[in-house]
């Protein structure tokens, strides 16, 4: 039987191949922690021709996402890149706040406070409320309610949800999305880093839709895999499936009937690492959903426009933040180089 090859957001089985992840070079240092990782996590990069999207080929199954995440390795993984990145230099603490002030900073470009104030007004003083999917270290997590959203957490790691506890005092469920029930309602949803890793990012945005609150938004933060030579590097990481770059991003959320209001758009170089990361703020339409299953020509034509706005706003934002963090005079977080990265968990048994 053939298997067609087949675009996880546009369904198009036209693609161009980029070879074995292997053939990127070594594997990152997380498959270390797993099992046979050639063997069982090396795929097939595909490019979709229709609509940009970069994509492992064939997609993992649950049981693969099983002994990705259900390892002691992941934990190993996560403290890690937390540690390096919070923690490699002596100010700790310094690093920390400098990321807490930059995820409000971002938070304010992408209009978030204007979107609390206007809740508030809306709803007699009532602050809204955030589900932040995947809290981890929960650093978002705190940073929302410290803003004045009243938050909730979900993970499924216990050591994370225990470390949340410990280092910001707030609870974090342990329930997966899909468990959720959708009676109980938020106004906004956020997910940092988590499309890149999964195998249906439409069963995401389907189920945040339920979970949303009409007028409610839903901000998505994700590396962009158009920037020149870096999406071999993050194919190397056996966690990541997929890769989006604004116009698949938006194609995303538009067949799910959601359409961008925000976005931000962050370079920045941290020792070997070169990041960039988009954040795009979503707003599910009815109207949009319907006349996106029926006019989808037309529903994309207006998609782009917005997007190139948005786009050129996004340019300028990342300017301006440039500027601002030098004002502060505020070291860049420091990420680990893979040598560090692999020191740290030697050191950590
Ligand atoms: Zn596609």
């Amino acid at each position: 039987m053939q298997v067609i090859a087949h675009c996880p957001i546009c369904m198009s089985d036209a693609f161009i191949s980029h070879g074995k992840r292997s053939a990127q070079g070594n594997l990152n240092f997380y498959a270390q922690f797993v099992p046979n990782p050639i063997d069982r996590f090396d795929r097939d990069i595909h490019e979709c021709l229709q609509c940009g999207m970069q994509y492992i080929y064939p997609m993992y199954e649950n049981g693969d996402l099983a002994v990705l995440y259900d390892s002691e390795g992941y934990q190993r993984f996560r403290n890690a890149i937390s540690k390096a990145a919070l923690a490699t230099a002596a100010n700790a603490d310094a690093n920390k706040i400098d990321y807490l002030n930059y995820i409000l900073e971002r938070s304010a470009a992408l209009g978030l406070a204007r979107h609390l104030d206007t809740h508030r007004q809306k709803h007699k003083g009532r602050a809204a409320r955030l589900l932040d999917i995947g809290s981890g270290e929960g650093h978002e997590l705190h940073a929302f309610s410290a803003m004045g959203f009243d938050v909730t957490g979900i993970d499924l790691s216990d050591p994370l949800i225990a470390e949340v506890k410990r280092t910001y005092g707030h609870e974090v469920r342990k329930i997966a999305l899909e468990d959720m029930d959708t009676r109980e309602k938020f106004d906004v949803v956020t997910a940092f880093h988590l499309i890149e890793h999964l195998k249906d990012p439409h069963a995401l945005f389907a189920k945040v839709r339920d979970l949303l609150n009409p007028d409610g938004i839903f901000l998505v933060e994700t590396p962009v895999a158009e920037d020149g030579g870096l999406t071999a590097q993050r194919f190397r990481d056996i966690y990541h499936t997929m890769f989006f770059d604004h116009f698949s991003l938006a194609l995303l959320a538009a067949k799910n009937g959601f359409i961008p209001l925000r976005m931000t758009h962050r370079h920045f170089h941290a020792g070997t690492y070169f990041h960039s990361y988009m954040t795009m703020v979503f707003q599910y339409n009815p109207v949009f959903h319907a006349m996106f299953g029926q006019f989808e020509t037309v529903a994309i034509l207006w998609m782009k426009s917005i997007l190139s706005t948005l786009i050129e706003d996004a340019r300028d934002w990342g300017r301006n933040d440039l500027r601002y963090r030098h004002k502060l005079g505020a070291e860049p977080i420091r990420f680990p180089t893979l040598a560090t990265a692999a020191s740290e968990i030697k050191q950590a048994g």
